[in-house]
């Protein structure tokens, strides 16, 4: 009795604390599933043969380009559902992908925090989406409608991984989370609860790593979305080859040695930062990816524009 009483407490606590949106359990049926939620309201998925696409006009004109043969089917074990087989570099066109395709969709910034690591090159492999700093329990919300295609555990680095396919036909990926709190299949809209932030799997000090995706390859968040003034650069996208890294393997995992200063002790990452120079960095590399100048880096080191950094040097970021 005092166990049953504990439990239904602990229900009422996670309820009053996730804003009841926590699902619980999802009861499949013949005529679909039913994804209960903590606070005892459900959704019914009536689409049994849906196939994953959400914009139909996009997929229509990807999926009939010759010798392109882009895959994208709807399941929630795998992350990458063409199975790494997507080649963009054979993209020989340029689509015109409306980010917010409908008047009344939003955008909401995924968590409103500094960048401590931006998309790109990095020690020898790409960072195939963007840091963002947090604590452990921050909310982490979807940046546009969509639908949750994967919310679970992933052992490849990303920790707790929910990925949300969108209505304008994009992914995002929001991983390294201390909770997930939706489930496969789920509608969501932009700035709904998808988890809290936290430091899982391959991370060191808690961040939110997040991607956006077209058809499995990855590209930088910073084409679509203003992280400073959080909003979306424009309502439409032009997607060409340009706009993924050559030869772009969507398996490069991600790594997160730079997060060092990215701790909870939010006091600390504010004043000073170091990070330990490696194998094909250089000062202007350096100060991309932290989001700040080389100039800025000398006077912090006390070294001149052409000062050779080595490799295991640490230097002062701010
Ligand atoms: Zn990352």
């Amino acid at each position: 009795m005092k166990k049953l009483l504990a439990l239904s407490l602990s229900f009422l606590f996670i309820s009053t604390c996730i804003f009841g949106q926590e699902p619980v359990d999802t009861i499949y049926t013949t005529k679909g599933s039913v994804i209960m939620f903590s606070d005892r309201t459900w959704q019914y998925q009536e689409d049994l043969e849906f196939d994953g696409v959400l914009n139909e006009h996009l997929h229509n004109l990807v999926t009939s380009m010759p010798d392109l043969d882009l895959i994208q089917t709807w399941d929630s074990d795998i992350c990458y559902t063409s199975d790494l087989k997507n080649d963009l570099s054979k993209f020989n066109d340029t689509i015109w992908l409306c980010v917010m395709n409908d008047q009344s969709e939003n955008f909401v910034m995924p968590f409103d925090g500094q960048i401590t690591s931006r998309y790109g090159y990095r020690g020898g492999r790409y960072h195939n989406g963007i840091d963002i700093d947090l604590v452990t329990g921050d909310t982490v919300k979807s940046a546009w409608d969509g639908k949750v295609r994967y919310a679970k555990w992933n052992s490849g680095g990303f920790g707790n991984l929910v990925i949300v396919r969108h209505n304008n036909g994009l992914e995002t990926f929001y991983a390294h989370l201390s909770k997930i709190n939706v489930a496969p299949n789920q509608e969501v809209k932009a700035g709904d609860l998808l988890g809290l932030g936290g430091n899982t799997g391959a991370s060191r000090g808690s961040h939110l790593h997040f991607e956006v995706r077209f058809y499995d390859a990855p590209l930088n968040p910073e084409e679509i979305i203003d992280f400073e003034n959080k909003v979306c650069k424009d309502d439409n996208l032009m997607v060409h080859k340009a706009i993924f890294r050559p030869g772009a393997k969507p398996t490069d995992i991600e790594e997160h040695g730079e997060n060092l200063a990215s701790t909870s002790n939010k006091a600390v990452a504010s004043t000073k930062k170091y990070y330990k120079v490696r194998s094909g960095d250089n000062l202007t590399r350096i100060a991309a990816r932290h989001g700040t100048t080389v100039s800025q880096l000398c006077k912090l080191n006390n070294i001149s524009y052409n000062s050779k950094i080595v490799i295991g040097r640490t230097v002062r970021i701010r």
